[in-house]
């Protein structure tokens, strides 16, 4: 049986969706009386919040959460997240003591499941559900989710299968959610969904950079963050918001994948390279200081050597200050998965350490030129914070919430250090 002193861990695997996820159940359990447990032996009640982008992701939670069932016996269990809502009910039969399987889009039922569960019931919330809102407390930086699912079926990728069809939170919501994180002492806003760029409004019909010009009216809210973008939909609008509101962090994280087009192509992307690169070019031009990350994927079915040249060419070209590269695996249920997986393992390998190593060097010559230059940095956390491009600043002396210009003296690995 549950009382209000019922301890609740919480592990988040995955993106940063996924991050914000477990904040909001968070918020919303705290707002039931439950309390909360530094370690899952010392809970009653243990949430995972599962990850499904890929094969590995997916093992290692299980064995995770086997793990943890060992370790508390007399715990009580959900599973949340994407790997919920893929195998559903299945799941009963695998882990026996699951008391709830709950997909992402039903996030704002975890109160009344978590209260069932305690209560010795079972649950299985995997289809419907809205975002809703709920009033936060937060650290120096945190995520607010504006959007959920995605309409875009890239052919490599299982999350609108896992994650529904784009839904966008009111405005009002998102900003009222911002306005709570800034009175408890939260300076940057990162917000996030699957295709952020596509966000509208539905009272409003106010879109993207309209909310980023809305956040920026926010008192406290000295940075705002975006994840992630899709290249079609970067508008000449954004750019101009970018070059207009100070409190936009001079980044942007926007997912190449390939440099080939015909590579692009497959993989349902809608744009060819060229028109990524001109993305890059007009917002150099608006935006001189800039940074760019990106992610590729190598070893997609049939990406050739020539193919893969194009997209170090590509990298190269794009003067990238960070590029996330992964290999290629095919996932059941997405359209490439019925492609032949044609580019052999040692192949991917080859190419992923290949693209990895200019990756590195692109990097380290972006992190020397900030040798000797000033670094608008907000720190996290105490001696740590990370500059408008989102580099990682390490400052001896700085306290979680400083923010301001700091000079970089030198780079140790990927990490600018300030005098
Ligand atoms: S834009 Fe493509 S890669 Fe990103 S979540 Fe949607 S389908 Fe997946």
């Amino acid at each position: 049986m549950w009382s209000m002193k019922t301890k609740i861990y919480i592990r988040t695997f995955g993106c940063q969706m996924n991050a914000a996820d477990s904040g909001v159940m968070r918020g919303i359990l705290e707002d039931r009386g439950f309390e909360f447990s530094e370690k899952p032996e010392d809970a009653e009640l243990v949430i995972f919040n599962s990850c499904s982008v890929r094969d590995h992701a997916e093992n290692r939670m299980f064995s995770n959460l086997g793990l943890a069932m060992k370790k508390n016996p007399e715990a009580a269990f959900i599973l949340a997240g994407c790997t919920a809502k893929r195998y559903g009910e299945e799941l009963f039969k695998r882990f026996p003591r699951l008391g709830a399987v709950m997909a992402p889009s039903e996030l704002f039922s975890i109160g009344d499941i978590a209260e069932k569960v305690m209560s010795g019931g079972r649950a299985a919330a995997l289809e419907g559900g809205s975002y809703g809102f709920v009033s936060r407390r937060g650290g120096v930086s945190e995520f607010v989710v504006i959007q959920t699912g995605c309409d875009n079926y890239c052919s490599y990728c299982v999350v609108p299968f896992l994650r529904d069809a784009e839904r966008y939170r009111p405005a009002e919501d998102i900003l009222r959610e911002a306005e709570c994180l800034a009175a408890s002492g939260t300076n940057e806003i990162v917000f996030l969904g699957q295709n952020v760029n596509s966000y509208r409004d539905e009272k409003t019909g106010g879109d993207f950079p309209d909310l980023l010009a809305r956040a920026a009216k926010i008192d406290g809210i000295r940075r705002i963050r975006f994840l992630t973008s899709h290249p079609k939909d970067i508008s000449g609008k954004l750019i101009a918001e970018f070059a207009s509101n100070p409190k936009l962090a001079r980044h942007l994280h926007l997912p190449v994948q390939s440099g080939s087009d015909s590579v692009l192509k497959a993989m349902n992307r809608k744009y060819g390279s060229g028109d990524y690169l001109k993305i890059l070019e007009k917002l150099r031009e608006s935006v001189p200081d800039i940074a760019f990350t990106t992610d590729v994927i190598v070893g997609f079915p049939g990406e050739t050597d020539s193919d893969f040249a194009q997209t170090l060419n590509l990298i190269r070209s794009a003067d990238f200050d960070g590029v996330y590269v992964f290999k290629y695996s095919p996932r059941e249920g997405t359209a490439s998965f019925s492609m032949k997986d044609d580019v052999r393992d040692e192949q991917k390998k080859e190419r992923l350490s290949a693209a990895l190593a200019l990756a590195k060097e692109l990097a380290l010559k972006k992190r020397e030129g900030w040798i000797g230059q000033k670094a608008e940095t907000l720190f996290e956390n105490d001696d740590v914070g990370h500059s408008s491009q989102n580099y990682l600043v390490f400052k001896k002396g700085a306290k979680a919430g400083d923010f301001g210009g700091v000079r970089i003296k030198a780079v140790s690995g990927f990490r600018l250090i300030a005098e």
